[in-house]
């Protein structure tokens, strides 16, 4: 029944049906044979929403088991689809024949529920409509759940079903820029995955690439956005978990003083080289920037040993790794130690300048923090120049031969003037402004307005962001991501209910979900203005005051004791605050929240990377021009700091903002165990998860409403059997049979009453309502 219901039965075995009579049996209320099994699964059309009319997430997981013990990892929920990961190679489920099946079906939603179906359908609500609507695919689930294989899955999808024209030069021009898209997948997850105990491909950053469509719906690029990237890894992991990919894969490279590591890498740093490479960034560039990498590792391998002089600097233990990863990012070798262990502060009227030697913990915390600061702008630089690589914005396209990602250009004076005869790879098809990926920006890559349609007619955005997180301890990343979450939820519910009200209204049924509750509460009480928990975490880095992490959980409680959403503290041996979130609560810990959300980059520095002799470091360290007195700052005298909490929330509502204006669709990715063993589901684990992504939430409004909308016509083909009843032909017989078997319904399925919603105000409470074209 289930599987039929969401597509096509396939191939259940005894335990499936076992499990399909289970819900058959609590469905109807009542013993059912086994030998009539195959009649019902006829006529039932429980899909999870059915279920859901019961309010049991239960029958939902066990709904999702029986598919999942019949290898079907899809299946629809409304208008999320819920993906199961098979931690097992599939690959007949993702072939290009059946992407062509499904975008050749003349109704794809009636095949099996796949992620193709939503690629199709969000492909064909851009080409169906009159006026341009740009869509969006919400990919969302916990780490190693499928977000990023989904995500790469549709984008194949796309690379093929919107493949370019097949006049011999634009095919060209189209399949590098297909080609290119795709390259983008393996550069971004080298540079920005990373194995962690719970994926050993994990995204450490959000992503959110809007694929850009032409007038004639064939994809000529694309723009990306990142989000967030977990850039403390460079300098630490759990001691179970690595560091960025892309670090193991330099180390298979000669030359650069590092250890040899596995030789399995060597075939990943392949396909990472040859991706850059058809990204446009060529052979040099990449040498320059291998030698970057191994310049960091060997300078998180400087160790300081305290002085015993608080007068003295601290020593490096081994002088070797100062000068190695000195030489490697051709920085200065004694204003790298120097600028490691000391540091500059400017006081007094006068503003003098003093030196004051840093203890070791703080040479470390120096050390580790010019490595972060080097790779995320490395990270940056990267995605702008994919994004320049990618980019279809015609208005500012020309032809030219040269390279996006090469460092040995002209410089920036000579904008847009690079001709054919200049070296480099013979990409074309580039944007006229050459260098502006070159320089990085402080501000992320700019994404794509929402609609455009004199420009770029249709976009569909592919978002592949951290899904909610709840860790023993959590801190200031945990806090943006929920915050994250919760808008997105807050979006999804929005779109929710106003679909079904659009529904209900034309069907002619009242209906108002007036009495449910979003969670703009605790919206409020994380960014809400004038006070929340964002705007005192920054008014704590503003102030640049000493204050404890127990100063900080106090302030927090007593500002903001009236949210119902913040819970109450007790019992924590750790200054701490709790947040009800929609899919959890959650509790925060406030020990280190201030200074990370500070994040502070000494200026010295950053003006130390500026003397690098490095072509990309100065690309990415390009000189002050003003020349501005960098040395720290003592007292109040501080200008606002741009804090990690204010950037990310200026981020998440451009985002929503472009999410706002597109006819969204979601993946929920669903992780059957933690193991990633295939054919194991852990009902506890994905009971978690169907909570945390809001499905739980969506059966809740749905049960609501009218959980179960079926056509008049599949009513009655589906129903006519209970009462042996053949309708034929006419319409007039179909409305008989139809009111027939409504009146049977009615007397003869009293379970079903029971699960009837409050019925709207002023209607008669009744099981089953008869819309215009839908029971
Ligand atoms: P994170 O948040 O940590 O980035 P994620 O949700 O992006 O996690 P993925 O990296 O997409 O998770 O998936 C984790 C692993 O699960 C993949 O490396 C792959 O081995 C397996 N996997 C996911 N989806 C599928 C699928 N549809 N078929 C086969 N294997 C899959
Ligand atoms: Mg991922």
């Amino acid at each position: 029944m289930l599987q039929q219901v969401n597509g096509h039965s396939s191939g259940s075995d005894a335990q499936g049906r076992e499990s399909l009579r289970e819900d058959l049996q609590e469905f109807l209320g009542g013993e059912v044979p086994l030998h009539q099994l195959d009649d019902l699964t006829k006529v039932n059309p429980v899909t999870l929403e059915t279920e859901s009319a019961k309010g049991t997430s239960a029958s939902v997981l066990r709904c999702l088991q029986a598919r999942y013990t019949a290898d079907t990892f899809y299946t629809n929920a409304g208008c999320t689809l819920v993906a199961l990961n098979p931690f097992k190679p599939v690959p007949q489920l993702y072939s290009p024949e059946l992407m062509r099946e499904y975008h050749a079906a003349p109704q794809p939603q009636k095949l099996k529920p796949h992620i193709f179906t939503v690629g199709e359908q969000t492909y064909r609500n851009v080409r169906s409509l009159i006026e341009p609507v740009n869509q969006s695919i919400v990919v969302s689930g916990e780490s190693g759940a499928g977000k990023t294989w989904t995500s790469r899955c549709l984008m194949k999808f796309y690379a093929v079903v919107a493949a370019s024209p097949t006049s011999w030069e634009s095919h060209k021009i189209a399949e590098r820029i297909e080609q290119r898209i795709l390259n983008s997948n393996p550069v971004m997850e080298a540079f920005g995955n990373a194995c962690t105990l719970r994926n050993n491909n994990s995204s450490r950053f959000g992503k959110f690439i809007q694929l850009q469509l032409n007038r004639d719906h064939q994809m000529t690029g694309a723009a990306i956005q990142t989000y967030l990237l977990e850039k403390t890894r460079v300098a630490c992991q759990d001691s179970t978990e690595r560091n960025f990919h892309i670090f193991y894969q330099v180390c298979t490279r000669r030359g650069l003083q590092l250890p040899r590591c596995r030789a399995e890498m060597e075939d990943c740093f392949e396909v990472t080289r040859e991706a850059m490479l058809h990204l446009g960034i060529d052979a040099p560039t990449q040498n320059n920037i291998f030698q970057a990498l191994a310049g960091l590792l060997h300078l998180g391998n400087i160790r300081f040993a305290d002085s015993g002089d608080e007068a003295q600097p601290c020593r490096p233990m081994d002088d070797g790794a100062v000068r190695t990863s000195a030489l490697l990012l051709r920085l200065p070798e004694d204003p790298l130690l120097e600028t490691l262990r000391i540091r500059t502060i400017r006081a007094g009227r006068q503003q003098q300048v003093f030196r004051k030697p840093c203890s070791q913990a703080e040479c470390d915390t120096r050390r580790d923090c010019l490595a972060k600061l080097v790779y995320a702008r490395l990270f940056d630089w990267l995605v702008s120049v994919i994004n320049s690589s990618v980019c279809a914005d015609p208005a500012s396209w020309t032809t030219f031969i040269g390279s996006r990602g090469s460092l040995s250009r002209s410089p920036p004076s000579e904008k847009g003037q690079e001709g054919p005869g200049r070296r480099g790879s013979t990409l074309g098809l580039l944007r006229a402004d050459p260098f502006s990926s070159l320089h990085p920006s402080p501000h992320p890559p700019r994404l794509l307005p929402a609609l455009a349609p004199q420009v770029l007619p249709f976009l569909a955005g592919l978002l592949d962001v951290y899904g909610f997180e709840s860790f023993p301890h959590n801190s200031l990343e945990q806090l943006c991501i929920n915050y994250a979450n919760e808008k997105l939820q807050q979006h999804f519910v929005a779109h929710y209910l106003r679909a079904q009200q659009e529904e209900y209204a034309v069907e002619g049924l009242e209906w108002s979900f007036v009495n449910y509750q979003d969670n703009q509460t605790c919206l409020d009480l994380i960014e809400g203005s004038p006070i929340s928990i964002c705007s005192l975490i920054n008014e704590e880095c503003r102030l640049n005051r000493p204050s404890s992490a127990a100063q900080l959980q106090t302030r927090i409680e007593s500002a903001l004791a009236g949210s119902p959403c913040l819970g109450h503290n007790k019992l924590s041996p750790e200054p701490s605050f709790i947040v009800l979130h929609y899919a959890g609560s959650v509790r925060y810990h406030t020990a280190g929240l201030v200074e990370k959300n500070k994040d502070p980059i000494p200026p010295e520095l950053t003006r130390l990377l500026q003397q690098s002799q490095d072509p990309l470091l100065k690309v990415l360290f390009p000189a002050d021009p003003e020349e501005k007195s960098q040395e720290e700052p003592s007292g109040q005298s501080r200008a606002p700091v741009l804090t990690v909490v204010s950037k990310f929330k200026a981020s998440l509502e451009q985002l929503l903002q472009v999410l706002q204006a597109t006819t969204p669709h979601y993946i929920r990715c669903i992780k059957p165990n933690s193991q990633g063993r295939a054919q194991a589901l852990h009902r506890e684990e994905v009971l978690n998860q169907l909570e945390a992504c809001g499905l739980v939430e969506t059966i809740h409004i749905s049960a609501a409403g009218f959980p179960i909308r079926v056509s008049h016509r599949t009513f009655v083909e589906r129903y006519a059997s209970l009462r042996r009843l053949h309708p034929q032909g006419s319409p007039h017989a179909e409305q008989a049979t139809l009111r027939a078997l409504l009146q049977d319904i009615l007397h003869t399925l009293p379970a079903l009453e029971a699960a009837t919603p409050a019925a709207p105000a002023g209607a008669t409470p009744a099981p089953v309502h008869c819309g215009r074209t839908k029971v």
